[in-house]
């Protein structure tokens, strides 16, 4: 299994599609996490709000696999802006994932009414020059908290991880990314399993033609987009399901359909709006 690499801003390189344990169960997420390694995935994406670090630990020490063969993400938390905080967070997640650095270092929630994401943001620039992590970059940032961290820190993210779906594809934030040479990384893929994507006719026909599951369609459409991916399931058939989409492509008019289920009024967002979570 050949996962392509996506060069970031700062010369490192990612896996394009990994292995995402939100809601993965802190006693279930070595088990989880060992079943991803061992069907192919290279590249977790964790957070220390799962609190399921040292899970993922685990399975990575079990595995015998090359650090450099591995891409670890994890993520500072909404409460720890302020102050030394985030120097204490990245080194009680080191200490949880059992590893001397991550490879991304990413802030959550710009939490705009703690508005203290400037600090945190800076903070992560020490973080990464004390190689605790090779990159940083940020999550749930909209394009005022994207200008506000650039003008203020001169330092871009290298990714900005953001809920992105067919039915909620964040045109402006994706646009501001793309012309800072950003990457998007997608969250909630499949849309968290919230709405009937599946069952669309842009999928179900494109899965009908393509013949594969509609799950498939949907992730290969994000490939093709260029977007970083990292489902989550902890069923190994859908492990396996979700890694095999690098052996078929869609056509320009599929991933069009596909491009077409975004209504462009944000009603498609599953989850929390950016502004909201503090
Ligand atoms: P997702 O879109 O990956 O949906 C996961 C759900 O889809 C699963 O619970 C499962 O029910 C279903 N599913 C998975 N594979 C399937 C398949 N092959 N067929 C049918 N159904 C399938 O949503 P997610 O887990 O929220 O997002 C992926 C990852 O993104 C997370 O695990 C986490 O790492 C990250 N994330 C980040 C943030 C953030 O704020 N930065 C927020 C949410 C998620």
């Amino acid at each position: 299994m050949s996962i392509p690499q996506i060069e970031l801003l700062d010369g490192h390189r990612i896996p394009q599609l990994g292995y995402g344990v939100f809601k993965v169960p802190a006693d279930d997420a070595e088990r989880a996490v060992s079943e991803a390694l061992e069907i192919g995935y290279r590249h977790i994406d964790t957070a220390a709000i799962y609190g399921n670090e040292e899970g993922v630990g685990k399975a990575i020490a079990a595995s015998g696999i090359a650090r450099d063969e591995l891409y670890v993400t994890t993520k500072l938390w909404n409460d720890r802006h302020d102050g030394d905080e985030p120097d204490a967070a990245i080194a009680e997640s080191l200490e949880r994932l059992g590893l001397d650095f991550v490879d991304l270092y990413l802030v959550h929630w710009p939490t705009p009414a703690r508005d203290n994401y400037v600090h945190a943001w800076q903070k992560l620039v020490g973080i990464r020059e004390r190689a605790l992590t090779r990159s940083i970059g940020v999550s749930n940032f909209l394009v005022p908290h994207l200008e506000r961290i650039v003008a203020e820190t001169g330092v871009t993210p290298v990714v900005n991880q953001i809920e992105l779906h067919p039915a909620y594809q964040q045109r402006d934030v994706v646009q501001w990314c793309t012309q800072h040479g950003v990457h998007i990384e997608a969250w909630g893929p499949l849309g968290q399993g919230k709405y009937d994507l599946f069952g669309t006719p842009a999928v179900a026909q494109a899965a009908e033609a393509v013949d594969r599951t509609a799950a498939q369609v949907v992730l290969r459409w994000h490939l093709q987009k260029g977007n970083i991916i990292f489902p989550k399931s902890v069923r190994a058939e859908r492990l396996r399901e979700n890694i095999a989409v690098f052996d078929f492509e869609l056509t320009d008019d599929q991933v069009a359909a596909i491009d077409a289920l975004d209504p462009g009024d944000g009603s498609g967002r599953v989850s929390a709006h950016p502004e909201e979570m503090n």
